[in-house]
C-alpha cells in the first residue's frame, strides 16, 4: 500500500546528503500504486532514483515521485541473454548478479551508484563501457496516454551522457523497466587506462573487482564524503578548438569522437585551473579528484552551486570552455540550469 508523506526530508534520498524538505513524497512499488498517485497529483513533481546524480539547491524541492518497482527477470536468447530488471532495483546489484552468473558485458560499470530506472536517462558509461552498449530496449510510461511504451535502443537516442529521456521525453513519462542484452561469450573490455593493467586472459569477475578497486582508489564514497560523482560533462569541442589548445597545452588528454569533434577531461581543466582540493566554506573539489565536487558539511546546496560556478568561471577565464553541469539541479520549482555569463 502506497502512502503519501508531508514534509519529508530527503538527507537520506541525495548522495550530497542535504536535507532538502519535499512537500509531498511518493512512492509506488507498482504500476497500479503509481496510477493512483498520478490521478490525484496536481503539482510539479520530479521522479527521484537514489538521487545520487541530482543536486537539491534549495531547502524545499517541488514534490518527490520516487518509483520502487523490484525484480530482475532472465531469459535465454539463444547466443546472448536478456535481463530486465525494474526501475526500483540498484545498479550495482544488477552488475554484481550478471558477473555472478556468468553474464558478460557490463562489468565494466560496477560500482556506479544509483537505480536501474536513472541509468538510461543519462546513459550512464565508465572505463569504456556505457549503458547504450547493451541496452535492447526500455519499457517507458506515458503519463498523457496512461499506457507503457517500449522503446528499443535506437529510439532512446543514446549519445554521451545524454538521452531522449532528458530531452523530448523529460517529464513526459517514466521508466518502468529496462531491458539489456548480454553476451554467453566472454570478451574483455580492457581499452581504458588502468584496466589495460590486467592480462588479456582476464576474467569477467577479475575485470569487476578491478573497476570496483580503481573507483575506490578514486572517487570519495559519498557514504563517507557526500558526493555525486562527476558534477561536470567532459566537454566536446570542434578540432579547431581543440587544435589552437593543443598548441598552448600540449600534455592535454583528448578523445576523438565518431563525429570528428573532441571530448576533453573536463577533471584536467580543473586542475590546471589549480582547483583541485580547493575548498570554501564546508563545501570543496575533492582532493583525489577534481571533477567531483564535495559536501564536507554543508547543510545548503546554494554552497555547491557557488563552488560550481567559482569553478566555471575559473576554467572559462583559463580555457574559454563553460563547463556544463552533468548533475541535475532540482530547485523548489523545479530543474535549473548554470548558464554562461552574458549568454543566459
Ligand atoms: C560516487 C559517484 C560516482 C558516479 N560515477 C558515475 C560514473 O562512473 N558514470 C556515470 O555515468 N555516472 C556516475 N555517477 C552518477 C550517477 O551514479 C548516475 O547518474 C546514476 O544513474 C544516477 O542514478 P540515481 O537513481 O541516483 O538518479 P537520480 O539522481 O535520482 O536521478 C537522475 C535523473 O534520472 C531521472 N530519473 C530517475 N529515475 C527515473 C525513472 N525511473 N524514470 C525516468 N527518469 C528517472 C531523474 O529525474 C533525474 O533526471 C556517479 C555518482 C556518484 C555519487
Amino acid at each position: 500500500m502506497n502512502t503519501m508523506q508531508q514534509e519529508y526530508d530527503l538527507s537520506r534520498h541525495n548522495s550530497f546528503a542535504f536535507p532538502a524538505i519535499c512537500p509531498a513524497f511518493y512512492q509506488p512499488h507498482s504500476l497500479s500504486e503509481l496510477e493512483d498517485i498520478l490521478e490525484h497529483l496536481t503539482s510539479p513533481f520530479y521522479i527521484l532514483g537514489a538521487g545520487s546524480n541530482t543536486l537539491f539547491t534549495e531547502a524545499t524541492t517541488t514534490a518527490i515521485l520516487q518509483p520502487d518497482f523490484q525484480g530482475i527477470t532472465v531469459k535465454d536468447a539463444g547466443d546472448s541473454i536478456l535481463i530486465s530488471a525494474q526501475c526500483g532495483e540498484n545498479w550495482h546489484t544488477l552488475v554484481s548478479f550478471c558477473v555472478e552468473n556468468n553474464y558478460y558485458g557490463i562489468e565494466n560499470l560496477a560500482l556506479i551508484p544509483g537505480s536501474v530506472g536513472a541509468a538510461p536517462v543519462q546513459n550512464i558509461g565508465a572505463y569504456g563501457t556505457e549503458l547504450a552498449d547493451v541496452i535492447d530496449h526500455v519499457l517507458w510510461y506515458e503519463f498523457a496516454s496512461k499506457t507503457i511504451k517500449k522503446l528499443n535502443r535506437s529510439a532512446c537516442k543514446f549519445a554521451y551522457r545524454d538521452s531522449i529521456f532528458k530531452n523530448q521525453l523529460a517529464g513526459k513519462g517514466l521508466i518502468v523497466e529496462v531491458t539489456i542484452r548480454l553476451a554467453k561469450l566472454w570478451q574483455a573490455n580492457l581499452t581504458y587506462r588502468g584496466l589495460d593493467e590486467l592480462p588479456s586472459d582476464a576474467t569477467a569477475k577479475e575485470v569487476f573487482n578491478k573497476v570496483i578497486a580503481i573507483r575506490q582508489a578514486k572517487l570519495p564514497d559519498p557514504e563517507i564524503l557526500p558526493n555525486a560523482g562527476s558534477f561536470f560533462k567532459n566537454p566536446v569541442v570542434d578540432k579547431q578548438t581543440f587544435e589552437t589548445l593543443k598548441v598552448k597545452y600540449p600534455n592535454m588528454p583528448a578523445y576523438m569522437q565518431d563525429n570528428g569533434k573532441v571530448k576533453l577531461a573536463a577533471g584536467w581543466l580543473i586542475e590546471q585551473s589549480g582547483l583541485k582540493g580547493y575548498s570554501t566554506g564546508e563545501v570543496g573539489v575533492a582532493e583525489t579528484q577534481a571533477l567531483v565536487l564535495v559536501n564536507y558539511a554543508s547543510k545548503n546546496g546554494q554552497d555547491i552551486i557557488h563552488l560550481a560556478q567559482y569553478v566555471q568561471s575559473q576554467v572559462l577565464a583559463k580555457f574559454d570552455i563553460f563547463l556544463q553541469p552533468e548533475v541535475r539541479l532540482l530547485s523548489s520549482k523545479g530543474l535549473i540550469e548554470l548558464t554562461q555569463p552574458n549568454q543566459a
